[in-house]
């Protein structure tokens, strides 16, 4: 089937919502939750996952190709397509034949170049829509090169999922968000609309809410939620999953703001932004003054044969630098990596006027 959700997304409410358990685990389990979700939202999408990629042997792996019916047949029942995750191109033919609308790639499968062109060779002359989630490490070229893959094969109906990094114990995810990644597809892809997936980043039902929050003030095009019709018996990440009566509340709480500013009388943001511009032009011109300062005394460093790095200086000046955060109201990390990256600037012009030949 022919979504076109790059083309249509504007059709559906605002998130667009992917609903539906982790794993698909039985014909009814699969069936109720469906109609309970469709009875409490508006889905667009119903996921489940068919075949688990899990990190331990012993977990569960998923129901196999047996469930695919199971999970169409929920999604005819309630009018909403459905979609499932493949990593091989045998998952894709099944998947397939057995009338799944939408596929998604999982973040362990987009990592390795092969396995995406494996799928993308299986989906070449379809008219599918494909998901991709990010890879589980923040590589953002990964990502990108996963929709490059697809593209080259025909498929241009794609979309993608953030569903967080791998980290090791995080005190509050379970994958980290690093949502500079997600806004960095979309400067680089900005056709692909981007829906977060709150339930992998949380790992927990009550951390859902602020990272669903975060991403549509972040402008998300919409939101994968798991959900299930008894979370804490799930056979996959029950910790995160929710209720179908959950996940309406959850929506209920969202706070929805404007993507497009248009401004009537006094443009507020448009004078700030004058403002803001002004600064940074002022900031410029300062370090543009700051580094004829540095470039002079390279000239003296070289003339009296001193090395451009003097570590003891550098260190009390950061020190006395720091000490001013707390009155500035800027916190220590951020003074720090400023003057790292001055520091470093300053070093390039220094190298430059000692050896101008290299
Ligand atoms: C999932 O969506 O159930 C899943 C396995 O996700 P991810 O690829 O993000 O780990
Ligand atoms: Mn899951």
């Amino acid at each position: 089937m022919k979504l076109d959700l790059q083309n249509n997304l504007k059709k559906y409410k605002r998130p667009f919502l992917i609903a539906g358990p982790c794993s698909v685990e039985s014909e009814e389990q699969v069936m109720n939750v469906a109609k309970a979700i469709a009875a409490e939202t508006k889905p667009a999408l119903i996921r489940g996952g068919i075949w688990k990629p899990r990190t331990r042997p012993d977990s569960f792996e998923g129901v196999g190709a047996i469930g695919l019916p199971w999970l169409v047949n929920a999604g005819k029942e309630i009018g909403v397509p459905v979609t499932t995750e493949v990593a091989n191109a045998k998952h894709v033919e099944a998947a397939l034949k057995a009338g799944v609308d939408v596929l998604w790639v999982g973040a362990r499968t987009t990592v390795n170049p092969f396995a995406v062109q494996e799928i993308a060779d299986a989906i070449k002359g379809t008219e599918i829509t494909v998901m991709v989630k990010n890879p589980i490490n923040p590589d953002l070229m990964l990502w990108i090169g996963a929709f490059e893959r697809l593209q080259k094969a025909g498929i241009n109906d794609l979309v993608a999922i953030h569903r967080g990094f791998s980290v090791y114990k995080h005190p509050r995810y379970r994958n980290v968000p690093n949502w500079e990644i997600p806004i960095g597809l979309t400067e680089e892809m900005p056709d692909i609309p981007v829906i977060c997936d709150p339930s992998h980043i949380s790992g927990r039902r009550d951390g859902l809410l602020n990272v669903a929050q975060k991403a549509m003030d972040l402008n998300f095009a919409g939101l994968m939620i798991e959900t299930h019709n008894n979370p804490d018996k799930a056979w996959s990440d029950a910790e995160q999953q929710i209720t179908p009566i959950q996940l309406k509340e959850l929506l209920n709480q969202l706070v929805l703001r404007k993507a497009n500013i248009q401004l009537e009388g006094v443009d507020f943001i448009g004078i700030q932004r004058g403002k803001i511009a002004e600064i940074d032009n002022q900031m410029f011109d300062l370090l543009k003054e700051r580094m004829q300062i540095v470039r002079d005394i390279g000239v003296y460093k070289k003339e009296n044969n001193i090395t451009i790095l003097q570590s003891e200086h550098w260190k009390k000046m950061i020190d006395q630098r720091l000490a001013k955060a707390k009155e500035l109201e800027l916190s220590i990390d951020f003074l720090r990596s400023i003057l790292d990256a001055i520091h470093q600037e300053s070093i390039r012009h220094q190298t430059k006027v000692m050896n101008p030949e290299r």
